[in-house]
């Protein structure tokens, strides 16, 4: 019985109601032994190399490139020469229908991909096959869309290609974020070099096979795999003419200052500590779904991540009292069972992070919950965490975690909940938990945050604009507004 069956007097949940093991089955992924960079439509091999691993055990997948500034160069001679002999010419309704190709095969081999991300990157196959891979493909026919209508996009304004378009990613979605860049990118007839991230190359690897499939012209996608250092050999490329780049603050401030004065288009899309806010008018159930979507889908590994939770003091007890009912029927394990909701954490560098800011939070006198659950032995796993009497100047109120760790604080008025949401560096979302349609658009007016969602949390849309207000970065991706950073103007 747990502490809190018996503070309610509740009978706990009997031992054989647990779910049987339903492992999705590997057999759909071939791995290769190794893997060269994708430069020109030929894979090159590389002269240092890795290994990438699955964090759910340590198992090693396969040796991929560690890419020189050499291979960088390479890689953007081959984006260089694709965008000069026809890719930039072509009329936006053939580009169309390679990015609509793409998009159908991604389609086609979802099952492939939604494996294989949860393999290297230790997601629930429950996400990559119902969150990641249907809003990478559909990433691809909104764009495919737009690509033969940038003149009404943005009427009087002459919309040309910038050139060459130097894109680096993160690893908590590594075949969406992927998606996010290449699919604008294309459809506005700019070439790209794309470096994943160190820890989850398998994906955009894998890719490459699509855009063979595709017949896409050789060198308009090239994927170099590597940690830092490659990535900052594409941001110091001289015949690179715009930089996409999706990470944490710290990277993205450097890459600004890098980039002063050189005149190259720069889009940063950083870190979050969201506030997700529940007033006592709102659905308490319906609540604590989002909240929990919120925080642990995707092990909280999510820039817009709803990390603070704020609760209106009259319904405090009660939400924290159904928040940790609710952890206790979380299901953490496997990345590959098809019941699992918590994977594994992604690398053993972000668990030591999501520990030290942990023990911080404990050290600072927060209160720790943790319902019970057995983590497996081999790779990374951290539970499911809530913290409550946290103080606003806490580490953990402040710092973004990115791990499966919730803090909760009260407030008692909007205008409390406004002041305290805002109090942060970052600003990249919200969400905002009422009855009243008309508390929502006074809280959104409100948010200093580039998307705010009402009555829900973290959902995507192709159509939609996504971005930061101050350190979480500027520029926007998806929607109309993701079509600007790849074009240049007469103007
Ligand atoms: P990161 O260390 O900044 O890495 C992001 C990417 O940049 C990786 O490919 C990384 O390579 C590369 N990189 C590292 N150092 C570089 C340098 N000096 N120059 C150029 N590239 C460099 O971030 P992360 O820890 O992987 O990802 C988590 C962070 O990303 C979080 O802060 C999260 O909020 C943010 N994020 C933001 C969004 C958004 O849309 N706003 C989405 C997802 C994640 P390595 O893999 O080798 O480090
Ligand atoms: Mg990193």
């Amino acid at each position: 019985m747990t502490e809190l069956d018996r503070k309610q007097d509740r009978a706990p949940v009997p031992k054989d109601w647990t779910y049987a093991p339903a492992p999705e089955s590997r057999d759909v992924v071939t791995l290769r032994e190794r893997y060269g960079h994708f430069i020109g439509g030929e894979w090159i091999e590389p002269t240092e190399t890795y290994e990438t691993i699955a964090p759910r055990d340590e198992e090693t997948l396969a040796t991929v490139g560690q890419a020189t500034a050499e291979d960088v160069d390479r890689a953007v001679a081959a984006a260089r020469g694709a965008f000069s002999n026809g890719w930039s010419d072509l009329p936006g309704s053939e580009r169309a229908k390679y990015l609509f190709r793409i998009a159908r095969i991604l389609q086609e081999r979802a099952r492939e991909f939604a494996v294989l991300e949860s393999l290297n990157g230790g997601k629930p196959i429950k996400e990559s096959r119902d969150v990641d891979l249907p809003l990478a493909a559909a990433h691809f026919f909104y764009y495919a869309g737009w690509a033969d209508k940038l003149e009404y996009a943005f009427p009087n304004r002459q919309p040309r290609p910038v050139g060459v378009a130097g894109q680096i990613i993160p690893w908590n979605f590594p075949l969406l974020m992927l998606s996010w860049k290449i699919a604008p990118a294309l459809a506005c007839g700019n070439t790209v070099v794309l470096k994943p991230a160190e820890t989850t190359p398998l994906t955009a690897l894998l890719f490459c096979d699509v855009v063979r499939q595709a017949e896409l012209p050789p060198g308009v996608v090239n994927i170099v795999t590597g940690d830092g250092r490659t990535g900052a050999a594409i941001v110091e490329h001289p015949d690179v003419d715009k930089i996409a780049f999706t990470g944490s603050t710290e990277v993205g401030k450097a890459i600004q200052r890098r980039l002063a004065g050189t005149g190259k288009k720069l889009t940063l899309e950083l870190g979050g500590k969201a506030a997700n806010i529940v007033f006592d008018d709102s659905a308490l159930d319906q609540a604590v779904e989002g909240i929990v979507n919120g925080i642990y889908f995707n092990q909280g590994h999510v820039c817009c991540a709803g990390s603070r939770l704020f609760a209106q003091e009259s319904i405090y007890e009660p939400l924290v009292e159904k928040l940790k009912r609710r952890l206790e029927t979380l299901r953490v394990g496997d990345p590959l069972d098809k019941n699992t909701d918590v994977g594994a954490i992604n690398s053993k560098m972000q668990l030591d992070k999501i520990v030290e800011l942990v023990e911080a939070g404990k050290a600072e006198g927060a209160e720790i919950y943790q319902p019970p659950c057995n983590l497996p032995e081999k790779g990374y796993w951290f539970a499911p965490t809530v913290f409550t009497n946290v103080a606003q100047s806490y580490r953990i109120a402040q710092e973004e975690i990115f791990g499966p760790v919730l803090s909760v604080l009260t407030f008692r008025t909007p205008e409390e909940a406004v002041e305290k949401a805002n109090n942060t560096p970052y600003g990249l979302s919200a969400g905002v938990w009422t009855e009243k349609g008309s508390r929502i658009l006074w809280m959104a007016q409100r948010m200093r945050a580039g998307v705010v969602w009402a009555n829900t949390f973290n959902r995507f849309d192709p159509t939609s604009p996504f971005g930061g207000y101050k350190e979480s970065g500027f520029g926007r991706e998806g929607g109309r507004h993701g079509l600007e950073p790849y074009l240049s103007f007469d103007e």
